[in-house]
């Protein structure tokens, strides 16, 4: 059983549709150019696979890359031209960062390949300082002079650097105090605007999701298990693991009366995949039918679709 794709797919920049390795079994969604996709689910979900995956650090077993109608991966190696238009914004921005280059070095890598001449970097430099609001002699920085916030920045040139279409952005704000956070947040928002740019972005934090993404996929062992527009997820969840991540976030909205319960447990390993709905054994709401058979994907309407035999909402 495949996902659908939902609706009619206008201009999609992205789109993928596949069997993946385990950790990415059947998924299949597409993000429109200038908008912003998230995948939310906890470690082992398959979120971060996947995210590699669409940029080929991770080979797709059985399944298509579509970008702007090519198929950048066919190869099993990223066409030379679909790598010009992809960038990841990594997790871990200080380790990921050579530690004895300058933050100028660092950020005109992208351009050293292209032949520049030390003019011009330094001119780029100074545009893509500018651009993430750093002050340009941070050019002579080095990673370990840099607070979070400022190497976030600096990951942040990194990626748009080369002005790429598509930006996966693996925990963007992780251990980032929550008001850096926000920062970080709006400066990718604001880039979005500026330079056209579509993200995919990976993470556990409802509270990022909420912030930035116009649609979200929720993952449980490597399938969508809710899929849809984040403030129709977030007004009327139907999953009850959607429900259940809600519920565990700071709940900002008193008034919202909901069937919300806690977590409990862990996700099982892929190698003890759970029997029908994979979630059986966490939901409070399982039934016999959730361990006999694995529930299909339900198109509730307004491109939302889930994947539970009793949903919280939309029947
Ligand atoms: Fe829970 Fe059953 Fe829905 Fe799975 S199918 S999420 S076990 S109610
Ligand atoms: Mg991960």
């Amino acid at each position: 059983v495949r996902f659908p794709l939902m609706g009619p797919i206008k201009a999609s920049l992205f789109q993928i549709q596949n069997r993946f390795l385990d950790a990415v079994l059947d998924v299949s969604f597409r993000v429109r150019p200038g908008t912003t996709m998230a995948l939310v689910g906890e470690s082992g979900s398959g979120k971060s696979t996947l995210g590699r995956a669409i940029l080929g650090l991770v080979p797709v077993a059985n399944g298509t890359v579509r970008f702007e109608g090519e198929e950048p991966l066919k190869s099993g190696k990223p066409s030379p031209g679909y790598l010009r238009h992809v960038a990841m914004m990594f997790q871990d921005p200080i380790s990921s960062l050579s530690p004895r280059r300058s933050v100028k070095s660092l950020i005109t890598e992208p351009f050293v390949v292209h032949g520049m001449s030390d003019r011009d970097l330094h001119a780029e430099a100074r545009r893509l300082l500018a651009l993430v609001g750093l002050p340009k002699d941070f050019a002579d920085r080095y990673p370990h002079q840099l607070s979070g916030g400022q190497a976030r920045r600096v990951g942040v040139a990194r990626a748009v650097a080369l002005s790429p279409k598509l930006i996966v952005a693996d925990e963007p704000t992780a251990g980032l105090d929550v008001s850096v956070q926000g920062e970080i947040l709006n400066l990718m928002t604001r880039l979005q605007r500026e330079l056209g740019l579509t993200y995919l972005v990976i993470t556990h934090n409802l509270a990022v999701v909420r912030h930035i993404s116009d649609e979200m996929a929720i993952m449980y062992m490597g399938r969508f298990v809710e899929y849809g527009p984040t403030q129709e997820i977030f007004a009327r969840a139907a999953h009850p693991y959607t429900d259940g991540l809600i519920a565990a976030q700071p709940q900002p909205d008193p008034d919202k009366r909901r069937a919300e319960v806690a977590l409990k447990g862990e996700v099982p390993s892929l190698a003890r995949r759970p029997q029908g709905c994979e979630f059986h054994t966490r939901c409070p709401y399982a039934q016999g039918l959730c361990r006999r058979e694995r529930p299909e994907v339900h198109d509730i309407g307004g491109h939302h679709t889930h994947r539970c035999h009793f949903p919280l909402t939309g029947g």
